[in-house]
């Protein structure tokens, strides 16, 4: 039984991520997709509000479990007996971050091997930035998050107030 942990900040989960979230679940017997709860962001949606999300968007794949993180990752993979990091790869931007991350992480646990899918060619453009940029300028943002996203998303720059800085 290999356990993945598929971590990032999901602020908010797009499509891109749960195209990786579905490819995920069919390589390994079960995923924990975690939210990072980084202290150095700012993010739009609070850890609950990204977990919830995600626990929505997750319902189709039943060996998907949706966790929120702090601390080092290799911990957190330890803790669950995780033994595979999954990263989704965009472009040479993600790859060469996730490169010093993947050896990083080798150094201080080289029983965890770092994984990387690479992006859906219809989702290589997409981030979660970029979601949200569009939405607070008013633009078309289906086809980009899922619908659940797409209303919690609308919802929150209403309440936000316009235009806020991405
Ligand atoms: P972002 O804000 O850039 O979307 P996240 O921290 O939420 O970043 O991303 C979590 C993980 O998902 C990372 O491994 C990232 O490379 C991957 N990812 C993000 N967007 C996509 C996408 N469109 N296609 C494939 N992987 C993606």
């Amino acid at each position: 039984m290999t356990i993945a942990i598929y971590p990032g900040s999901f602020d908010p989960p797009t499509n891109g991520h749960l195209d990786i979230i579905g490819r995920a679940s069919r390589i390994f017997s079960k995923v924990i997709v975690s939210v990072l709860e980084n202290q150095s962001k700012t993010p739009l949606f609070t850890v609950e509000e990204r977990v919830l999300m995600l626990r929505r968007i997750a319902v189709p794949y039943s060996n998907v479990e949706v966790d929120s993180f702090h601390g080092l990752l290799v911990d957190y993979a330890r803790q669950k007996n995780a033994s595979v990091l999954v990263k989704g790869l965009r472009g040479m931007g993600d790859f060469e971050y996730e490169q010093q991350m993947a050896l990083v992480n080798r150094k201080l646990e080289p029983q965890v091997e770092t994984l990387f899918l690479m992006t859906n060619n219809n989702y290589s453009y997409l981030s979660s930035s970029i979601v949200k940029e569009i939405a607070a300028y008013g633009g078309d943002i289906s086809g980009l998050v899922p619908m659940e996203v797409r209303d919690l998303l609308l919802q929150k720059i209403r309440v936000d107030g316009e235009k806020r800085q991405f």
